[in-house]
């Protein structure tokens, strides 16, 4: 008899515990698209200690039904009671595909669950290939994304998939279906927890991901130089914002390659958006288009920057970085500025 292709999702629902991140909303679409492709059905997983009623934001992707963990220990993440949690349900249904997002959580416990599931992982996974959905195919991005590895399971236990946010987009259906929701309590002890959650802090400038600084400063090849990259950092720290990037600097050395932006790199969207010696190709300008405001400086009238850019400087940076440094120490000494 063929499996049914039951497909869960793991959306990841904010520190605050009301919001499901635009990368869940990714997810959710693509097991969609995937549940659509080999007539499967989709269950989200939720886990909390209180949690709120998603089922109106499921129905809008289809989901079918809700499995919603809770407890007490289950307020913040941790590795131990998530797996805890959803071992013995997993190993009871035995989902033929189960999603997570390639993040801090999904890295952490995909390899946990395949270990005692006795199956392996694709993690940062880039694109899923069902024109034979009982051998689906999995794409990931390897050496330095030059390349993509094509992967498939050689086990007919459950596939864990982490996928790669940049891979995802949101997508609700059209109408909203009917979501079946299950409160399970798992009845978790604190000799589960390892480990502590001790309190959120708020992300640090420097190093938050620059997919969701509300400020970015961006080096391209024309700023990533020795003599710039300094004044570009100092910028960057006097008014607080991310260090983004372009490919050849990445490919250089220079930044790493978690800050670069555009069509391969990551899809940006602050409130304001600074290129430093960025000529403005379209794999880069591809990831800055949803920027409030776009500012550029370069010394070549004709960059291509300027076109997709609010305000314009034509200047080299090494008369204007120094002097913009000044300015706005000076202003804030004088309280012109916070
Ligand atoms: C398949 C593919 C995917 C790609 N994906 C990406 C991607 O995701 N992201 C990305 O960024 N690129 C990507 N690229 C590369 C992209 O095409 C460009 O080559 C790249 O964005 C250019 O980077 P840049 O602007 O830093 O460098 P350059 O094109 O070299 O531009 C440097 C600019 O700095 C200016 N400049 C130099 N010195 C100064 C100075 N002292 N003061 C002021 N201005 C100065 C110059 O006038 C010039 O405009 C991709 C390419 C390919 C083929």
């Amino acid at each position: 008899m063929a499996r049914t292709r039951n497909i869960w999702v793991l959306p990841e629902i904010n520190g605050n515990g009301e919001e499901i991140s635009q990368l869940s909303l990714g997810l959710l679409t693509e097991s969609r698209y995937i549940a659509e492709k080999v007539g499967g059905t989709v269950t989200a997983l939720v886990l909390g200690d209180q949690t709120p009623d998603y089922s109106r934001v499921f129905g809008q992707y289809e989901v079918s039904r809700a499995y919603i963990f809770q407890d007490p220990l289950l307020q913040n993440y941790s590795a131990e009671v998530y797996v805890e949690s959803l071992l013995p349900r997993i190993q009871a249904e035995k989902p033929w595909l189960f999603l997570m997002g390639h993040t801090a959580i999904g890295r952490e416990l995909a390899p946990r669950l395949a270990a005692l599931l006795e199956t392996g992982v694709i993690s940062q996974c880039a694109k899923i290939e069902l024109s034979q959905p009982e051998h689906p195919k999995f794409y990931r991005p390897v050496y330095g994304d030059q390349l993509f590895q094509e992967v498939i399971f050689q086990t007919d236990n459950t596939m864990l998939v982490t996928m790669d946010p940049q891979s995802l987009n949101v997508a609700p259906a059209a109408r909203v279906g009917k979501v079946r929701a299950l409160t399970i309590e798992p009845k978790l002890t604190a000799e589960s927890l390892k480990t502590r959650h001790l309190e959120y802090l708020p992300a640090d400038f420097q190093t938050v991901d620059v997919a969701d600084a509300d400020t970015v400063i961006s080096a391209g090849m024309g700023a990533a130089t020795d003599e710039l990259l300094p004044l570009v950092e100092e910028l960057a720290g006097l008014i607080e914002g991310a260090i983004g990037t372009t490919r050849p600097v990445v490919d250089g050395g220079k930044i790493p390659r978690e800050r670069m932006i555009g069509q391969t790199g990551k899809v940006v969207s602050p409130e304001f958006y600074l290129a430093l010696g960025i000529s403005g190709a379209t794999h880069h300008v591809g990831g800055i288009q949803d920027s409030g405001k776009i500012v550029a400086i370069n010394r070549d009238p004709q960059a291509p920057i300027f076109q997709s850019s609010d305000v314009g400087i034509t200047a080299d940076l090494k008369d204007v970085l120094p002097v913009l440094i000044e300015r706005i120490k000076r202003a804030r000494d004088n309280g012109e500025i916070l």
